[in-house]
């Protein structure tokens, strides 16, 4: 029997992936990756040394019943950090990039020290924020212990756990102090909507916000005043088709709003600051 390399194999998985997946190829390479315990350039730099071994094939079976690759492997990259995850939190998504690339034009000049992220998850956008400013102190909230096991784990993998802290909480129901800035990825997915394809794997209560997905805006959006500092801002990640309706609660609770595009060119990020009064 002749082993087959791991060209061929990437070939030939990436072939079989493409009925199930918009990235075939990259997700061979990742799980091929993941299989031998290495990362994804080290299999790519030096795949003529290497053999492909015997737990791989399950992976991609695991992946050809529609499992996503995220969850396989346990591991997504976010911004310049790399996150552990697990079906308890929603798999990170460069869309989201949006809301540190519209902080990170905010604070060109200042740094924010006291960072919020409402609805954490696996903590991707409070241990991002926290990474690009080595100073700034965090708070995540998430309505889930589940997703706050997941969060802490990243924090202390990341060596940011003693500038990160994690508390349960109903959005900001009960909180008080200020922010420089908060970051917001609430569910936002009308309940009516049918879900294809990866999503489906990941957890409702992260994704679902009742009619026309604004459930969750209607109520983070009076709780933001009273804890965004003067100079601070507030990002908030929407649907590619709700930046008339969100716009609307924030600008009802007296907020200045603006809007950022994500790479596609789609309405992504809400950016809300207090509205000067001079
Ligand atoms: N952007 C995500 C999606 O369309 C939704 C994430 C969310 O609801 N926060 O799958």
């Amino acid at each position: 029997m002749t082993r087959e390399g791991v060209a061929d194999a990437l070939r030939t998985t990436a072939v079989r992936l493409g009925p199930v997946s918009a990235t075939p190829r990259l997700d061979a390479e990742l799980l091929l990756a993941h299989a031998l315990g290495i990362d994804r350039a080290d299999l790519l730099m030096r795949q003529r040394d290497l053999i492909v071994p015997p737990g791989f094939a399950a992976l991609v079976e695991r992946r050809l019943a529609g499992e996503p690759i995220a969850y396989i492997t346990g591991s997504r990259d976010f911004w310049t950090i790399s996150l552990h995850v697990t079906p308890d939190v929603l798999i990170p998504r460069p869309d989201t990039e949006t809301l540190i690339e519209a902080a990170v034009d905010h604070f060109a000049r200042r740094e924010p020290a006291r960072i919020l992220d409402l609805g954490t998850g696996s903590g991707a956008l409070l241990l991002a924020a926290l990474s690009q400013w080595p100073r700034a102190q965090g708070l995540g909230i998430d309505i889930s212990a589940a997703a706050l096991a997941v969060a802490r784990g990243n924090a202390e993998r990341l060596h940011l756990n003693d500038r990160a802290d994690f508390r349960i909480g109903d959005w900001a129901e009960g909180m008080a102090g200020r922010f420089d800035l908060i970051l917001i990825n609430p569910p936002y997915i009308d309940q009516d909507v049918e879900l294809t394809g990866d999503v489906l794997h990941e957890p409702k209560g992260a994704l679902f916000a009742g009619v026309k997905g604004l459930d969750d805006y209607r109520r983070i959006a009076p709780l933001l005043p009273p804890l965004l500092s003067p100079d601070g801002m507030a990002a908030i990640e929407i649907g590619y088709d709700q930046r008339e309706s969100v716009s609307a609660l924030l600008l009802d609770q007296g907020l200045a709003v603006a809007v950022r595009q994500d790479l596609a060119g789609h309405d992504r990020c809400l950016i809300a600051t207090a509205r000067r009064r001079d």
